[in-house]
């Protein structure tokens, strides 16, 4: 079975003996505009380089030398150590380019090439694991879904039924001038295999946004580590974002979270990640209920 039907390079394998049931999606391959999103994500907004060579290069390309060297000439991600709790922007070659599909800044935009499964966890629900080796820094798969606006991301979330799961990531984005870019994406009901990744306070996958043809980033995830064969694949769902811990939390904060779980009870759902520095619940993005 290919859960992508074929709209992904590779087919995304389902484990035939899974016995959890199946959550009803329609899958996409990339990001779609969703309520309270003014751009369509498919649509081609950001100016592309002259190179006519083969891949680009740092010395010559509009592309690099605006937006800097995201990846190296394998096309894995640089830099994978961020001091800063913030992400830079990445920007990919794009349909403008005169570069050739296989140039090196071009990773995110050729999609899936891995095998991936999705599989039935002890614990977690559904998961996904890689059938392959992954090596460090390799583009594994894009977190992709309906992008919405701030306000439909707070609807959809104080909706939520405490047993939902949540699907929404925010992603922050600090420009120069101390402006911020907020990306609100969920797959729960148009997603692609990103939607299977469980959580991890010490996860193998790295979430960064990246820009190929709009200025709508897709939420990129990059291995941060080899992954070996069998692997369950997991990234932090804070985005690198402290996992706010209820105590540090203002009381407004509190109140709005316990709209959400509409009970006095635990506010976060327990995490099952097993690693030695668990933070023992989920994260919750708290900012889009303030
Ligand atoms: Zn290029
Ligand atoms: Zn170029
Ligand atoms: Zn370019
Ligand atoms: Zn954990």
């Amino acid at each position: 079975m290919d859960l992508s039907n074929s709209l992904e390079e590779v087919p995304v394998l389902v484990e035939s003996s899974g016995l959890l049931p199946f959550p009803e999606f329609q899958y996409s391959p990339d990001n779609v505009q969703g309520p309270g999103c003014s751009i369509d994500p498919t649509e081609v907004n950001v100016p592309g380089c002259s190179c006519q060579s083969h891949s680009c290069l740092p010395g010559s390309c509009s592309c690099l030398q605006t937006y800097g060297q995201a990846y190296d000439t394998s096309g894995k991600l640089l830099n994978l150590i961020r001091t800063d709790s913030y992400s830079s922007p990445v920007f990919e070659c794009n349909a403008l380019c005169g570069c050739s599909d296989a140039c090196s800044n071009r990773a995110v935009q050729r999609g899936l090439r891995l095998k991936l499964e999705v599989f039935s966890t002890k614990n977690k629900g559904w998961g996904v694991r890689t059938l392959e080796m992954i090596p460090n820094g390799t583009f594994v798969c894009e977190y992709a879904g309906e992008v919405i606006s701030f306000a439909e991301a707070r609807r959809r979330q104080l909706a939520q039924k405490s047993m939902d799961h949540n699907y929404i990531i925010a992603v922050r984005e600090h420009a120069g001038s101390g402006s911020t870019t907020e990306t609100f994406v969920d797959p729960a009901a148009v997603g692609n295999v990103g939607r299977f990744i469980n959580h991890s306070c010490q996860p193998n996958l790295i979430m960064l946004p990246v820009r190929v043809h709009s200025v709508v980033p897709r939420l990129a995830l990059f291995a941060i580590r080899n992954i070996h064969v069998q692997e369950e694949l997991t990234f932090d769902y804070s985005g690198g974002y402290h996992n706010q811990t209820p105590e540090a939390l203002s009381s407004s904060q509190r109140d709005a979270a316990s709209q959400v779980s509409g009970t006095d009870g635990p506010l976060r759902k327990k995490c099952h990640c097993g690693a030695k520095n668990c933070a023992q619940s989920l994260p919750l993005d708290l900012s889009i209920l303030s």
